[in-house]
């Protein structure tokens, strides 16, 4: 996919760097909720400017700000809900998994790779900095080693992806992953594939802590303030800064709207992404999840400890019903499952993001339920303890978009969910970082203002835009090469929704 993408995307790009009329309007505001807010304006003398903004401190927020304030840049985060690592957006809750073999695509063993070794140091890093505090040593679990099964009709393409990848694994037929692992009950003759480096992160703590680090080694961080506008300034070239509106929102930011402004800025609004830039609404699609947590039998709980539960992924038939599921584990009692896209309840148009039912009804434990009554003996009859919605984001081929802004390349736009993005959003993180710190193709690199902090809007003129270039994938060199997104990007003539959305930035 990423060659084709590569050679596909020139001409529209090109095309969008020729047509004065897809530029922004000097002084319009380029995304945002229009009509809110006061009259745009330019930054002026009050306005504190930044190398760059992370706007929304989700998964890839707090990852990208933590690797922008590690390589020395002046960065702020600006997260609307407080506390940073709250349960209102699709990064909530104590339970993700993490597998290095990866049915999805082969494409991601890398990156997969590196997140992993990321997720490590982090915890190093909380571990080491709470013993320097007094901590007596003891840290916060961010990563739990269970081992992963890819059960069903996920097993082949998860078998070629240890294989390509040179991961270990083993081979396991239904009756003896049913006989090594008393909690589950599959049939006999399905395959599955059992993968040590597969785990549950803790995905409240790893914000927090990425935050927490960020602000450590330097980082601004508005905690209960939303940006409401986006601006490219003056010709709104790549090298052009950008201005932020900022407003109260609730969890108490107090004050009043006020001003920012950033040589390039991060975009990890999750599935607000579609408010912030109009032009990805119909691309990146918030839907409706839920999870549920179903008692278990007292006589079978040992089974269903880290110890003795690899987490999973049961997939009935190519396409069908595939859940996931967690070991009895963190504060809630209770075994986690979920249904993949659960009743893709897709959710569109204005206030459909924050209008999303919380709770569950009958019909979300039904689906719940099918998946633990029909693998989980010992689970699915029992009462279901707790229930919790959220969001996926998804994109018609539920691959990630990571990519620069088709205008605006100062401004890096990331919505890597579509159910499956925490396990890679460390890796994603350092990436985003990594592209800030080159510059965009034909602006400057922002790694050049980080040491002067008054203004760190640059003056390059050049009018290219584009999308990730290939001189961008070439940069960086070994641990910081943004290569690993390639496949991510905007991509017309290969990815479902692609070529109506840069349509829609042309506009
Ligand atoms: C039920 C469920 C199960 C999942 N299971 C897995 C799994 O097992 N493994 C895995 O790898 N992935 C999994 N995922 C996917 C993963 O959790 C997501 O990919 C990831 O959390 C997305 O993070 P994000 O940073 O894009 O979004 P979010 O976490 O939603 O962060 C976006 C942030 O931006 C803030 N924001 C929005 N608008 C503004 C604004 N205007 N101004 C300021 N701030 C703003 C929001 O408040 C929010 O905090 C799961 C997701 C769900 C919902």
């Amino acid at each position: 996919m990423a060659a084709s993408a590569r050679a596909s995307i020139t001409p529209l790009t090109r095309k969008l760097a020729a047509s004065p009329a897809a530029l922004c309007p000097a002084r319009g505001f380029c995304g945002g909720r229009r009509g809110l807010g006061a009259t745009p304006g330019v930054a002026d003398a009050a306005t504190k400017h930044y190398d760059a903004v992370v706007v929304g401190l989700g998964a890839f927020g707090s990852a990208a700000l933590y690797h922008l304030a590690k390589s020395g840049l002046k960065v702020l985060g600006i997260e609307r809900h407080s506390p940073v690592g709250h349960g209102l957006g699709s990064s909530h809750g104590a339970s993700r998994i993490i597998r290095m073999a990866y049915f999805e695509g082969l494409q991601y063993g890398p990156l997969l790779k590196r997140s992993l070794q990321l997720f490590l140091d982090l915890q190093e890093e909380v571990a080491a900095r709470g013993s320097q505090q007094g901590a007596g040593g003891q840290h916060e679990q961010l990563f739990t080693r269970t081992g992963m099964l890819d059960v069903g009709s996920v097993f082949e393409r998860s078998l070629e992806s240890a294989r390509v990848h040179h991961l270990q694994h083993e081979v396991l037929t239904g009756a003896e992953l049913n006989k090594r692992f008393p909690a589950y009950r599959v049939p006999e003759h399905w395959q599955a594939l059992l993968q040590p480096d597969g785990g549950v992160l803790a995905p409240e703590r790893i914000v927090q802590a990425h935050v927490r680090l960020a602000q450590v080694l330097g980082a601004d961080v508005a905690v209960g303030e939303a940006v409401t506008h986006w601006q490219v300034e003056g010709d709104g070239s790549p090298g052009a800064g950008v201005t932020l509106r900022l407003a109260p929102a609730g969890g108490g930011g107090g004050g009043a709207e006020r001003q920012v402004a950033a040589a390039a800025v991060v975009m990890t609004p999750g599935p607000w992404i579609g408010q912030l830039v109009p032009e990805l609404a119909d691309l990146c699609v918030p839907e409706r999840q839920v999870v549920g947590w179903f008692q278990i039998e007292p006589s079978a709980r040992p089974h269903f400890s880290p110890e003795r539960f690899p987490v999973f992924v049961i997939e009935e038939s190519p396409g069908g019903a595939a859940y996931y599921g967690f070991p009895e584990h963190g504060d809630l009692p209770g075994f986690k499952i979920g249904l993949y896209r659960h009743l893709r309840e897709q959710l569109r148009g204005p206030g459909a993001v924050d209008g999303v039912r919380r709770s569950a009804d009958a019909a979300d434990e039904a689906a719940l339920r099918a998946g633990a009554a029909a693998y989980f003996p010992a689970a699915g009859s029992g009462a279901l303890l707790h229930a919790s919605a959220c969001y996926f984001t998804n994109t018609p081929d539920g691959h990630f978009l990571v990519d620069r802004h088709p205008r605006h390349p100062q401004v890096i736009l990331c919505s890597a969910c579509s159910g499956h993005g925490f396990k890679m959003s460390s890796g994603i993180g350092q990436l985003m970082a990594r592209m800030v710190l080159d510059g965009p193709p034909g602006g400057s690199s922002s790694r050049s203002s980080s040491s002067s902090s008054s203004s760190s809007s640059s003056s390059s003129s050049s009018s290219s835009s584009s999308s990730i270039s290939s001189s961008g994938a070439a940069a960086g060199g070994a641990g910081g090469s943004w290569a690993e997104l390639l496949p991510f990007r905007f991509d017309p003539e290969g990815r479902p929704g692609h070529r109506e959305a840069l349509a829609r930035f042309l506009r």
